[in-house]
């Protein structure tokens, strides 16, 4: 044998001695999210962003500029299960934030999960002071992951390594946080209400020494007495001329215009002022940087997994609208943000060794007025109008229907009242035609359709058809889908009104950026339409383990090569 014959020998073994040792494996999978990053937004104000955030994933990382969620309802829920496990919700069945539980007649939240109390004592949510309604809307205070239906990435890594992998999901909100560490790992998220991180019994009987340290900071009270400041000048910025617009929402004395004073702590809105600032991001990557070193992710040969869900880019999407002097100051500091996350991981783990992964739950609308101003049709539509609409009253005559023919308008289903559901006389398909009929005609809603429809698959094989039908879950789904016209949505928020809402299957909701960085990759641009489905098979993929459960995407070839 010759020389160069032994090195290769010796090479070869070499190679498959270190894959068996799990070598030439990323000792960290980081997977980024950013609620309500819409797809256009991250290069948007590219001129001044600094380095090492979105300049490092965006130059240095493979990214998609043709990425889109594929299923209708883009919320916060929906849109991060699908990250986690590569499913529609039509699989994974987080068919909404809310649903309607047909076995217990209630609405149903997400996460919520009474065999499960937060861990911290004063905790829960504060229902006087909480602004979003879908958390209202939770009967129990308790969180777990049990309504996911499939496996996350997250899980299969886990399983994969015998349950030595380490899952940790961060998040403002508590959605955030557990859809991504799926039912395996362990989820910490902000609680409004005590101004710290916590969990619940289903992931642990007590809390680490490290979290008790953190939380006994009182991580909150470090913005008391300061205020959401510009980062530049104000006239460099785009919107720099237009901070005060009439259709921006002012949350209970937040104001319109810089600068947003926090107050002295004291406020029982004070917790909530800092979510809708970059103030909320920078507690979330404190806790997650603390995670980071104290449970020593990426420090062994084992690969590791963080989820990071930032949350204050939705937040002022739907207070201040996504173009706006607050939205664009959000995304300078979330840039900011991103890079002290990614110089830690850099220091603590090399990010030669982290897979990273960035991409969005879902995109989201400019304010109406924003666009009105602009000659741009939009608008705002509201269902509790419709039980009086004549049209319904025909509907009611001819089932004679006595009490309300609907229940309530829960985005994005129509659920019949009890009325209808107790009478058997009624024929229901009959009435969801009709109903859908009518409906269709109404201002601002561009299509409805029925779940008898949607049951039996036959609807016309249209895209926007195609992304109701991902998101139809027979046990969940309501009684009639409806899809709004472009930028009209409802934007009544249990009485708070809001500047802008997402939720809709146009592009502006569906369009989210997918970079993958690190780990050796090359930079690369690629044009060619992509799904969210595609992140979770091809982090597996990558990692030569089993696709999650429920997963339908296509593993990304750019990121395998
Ligand atoms: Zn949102």
């Amino acid at each position: 044998m010759n020389k160069a014959a032994t090195t290769c020998t010796l090479l070869a073994a070499f190679f498959v001695c270190s894959l068996a040792q799990g070598q030439g494996k990323p000792k960290l999978v980081l997977q980024i999210t950013v609620d309500q990053l819409r797809g256009d937004l991250p290069t948007r104000y590219y001129d001044r962003l600094g380095d090492g955030g979105f300049r490092y994933l965006w130059e240095k990382g493979i990214v998609y500029r043709n990425a889109h969620h594929a299923h209708a309802n883009t919320e916060t829920i929906v849109g991060h299960t699908t990250l986690a496990t590569g499913a529609h919700p039509s699989a994974h069945g987080m068919v909404g934030n809310l649903w309607f539980d047909r076995e217990t007649g209630f609405t149903t939240y997400n996460v919520e999960d009474p065999n499960y109390c937060l861990l911290t004592e004063g905790a829960d949510v504060d229902e006087d002071a909480e602004i979003d309604p879908t958390q209202r809307a939770a009967r129990s205070q308790g969180r777990s992951p049990a309504a996911i239906l499939v496996s996350t990435f997250s899980d299969e890594l886990s399983s994969s390594t015998g349950g030595r992998a380490k899952v940790f999901g961060v998040s403002v909100k508590d959605r955030g946080a557990i859809s991504m560490a799926g039912h395996s790992g362990t989820a910490y998220w902000f609680s409004k209400a005590s101004g710290e991180f916590v969990t619940s019994t289903y992931y642990l009987d007590q809390y680490p020494d490290w979290v008790k340290a953190f939380n006994k900071q009182q991580p909150a009270q470090r913005f008391a007495n300061t205020s959401w400041n510009l980062l530049h000048k104000q006239r460099s910025y785009l919107f720099g001329e237009s901070d005060d617009r009439e259709w921006e929402t002012d949350v209970a004395g937040f104001g319109r215009v810089f600068p947003h004073s926090y107050g002295d702590g004291s406020s029982r809105y004070f917790t909530t002022w800092l979510t809708l600032s970059p103030a909320g991001d920078k507690l979330v990557l404190d806790f997650a940087k603390q995670a980071l070193t104290e449970e020593q992710l990426g420090a062994d040969a084992i690969t590791d997994y963080l989820s990071v869900s930032f949350s204050s880019t939705d937040y002022v999407g739907h207070v201040f609208g996504p173009f706006s002097l607050e939205g664009e100051d959000n995304i300078l500091q979330l840039d900011r943000t991103l890079a002290d996350l990614l110089a830690y991981v850099d220091a603590k783990v090399g990010l030669a060794n982290t897979l990273i992964v960035l991409s969005a739950d879902h995109g989201g609308p400019d304010a109406p007025g924003y666009l009105n101003s602009l000659d741009i049709p939009a608008g705002y539509v509201d269902p509790e109008s419709w039980e009086t609409d004549a049209a319904i009253d025909r509907i009611k005559k001819e089932f004679t229907i006595d009490g309300k023919l609907i229940e309530t308008y829960s985005h994005p289903y129509l659920y019949f009242s009890r009325d209808v559901k107790d009478n058997d006389s009624i024929d229901r398909e009959e009435l969801e035609s009709m109903v859908v009929e009518e409906l269709s005609k109404f201002k601002g809603v561009s299509l409805a359709v029925s779940s008898a429809a949607l049951r039996r698959g036959n609807l016309p094989d249209t895209h926007l058809h195609r992304s109701v039908v991902n998101n139809f879950h027979p046990k969940r789904s309501g009684d009639i889908y409806l899809v709004f016209e472009p930028n009209w949505f409802i934007n009544d928020f249990d009485g708070l009104k809001v500047a802008a809402t997402h939720g809709s299957p146009w592009n502006y909701d569906t369009y989210v950026p997918i970079v993958f960085a690190g780990a050796g990759l090359q930079a690369q641009t690629v044009d060619r339409k992509v799904h969210t489905v595609d992140i979770a098979p091809t982090l597996s993929s990558y990692l030569e383990i089993k696709p999650p459960s429920g997963s339908v995407g296509v593993p990304l070839r750019e990121v395998l090569q």
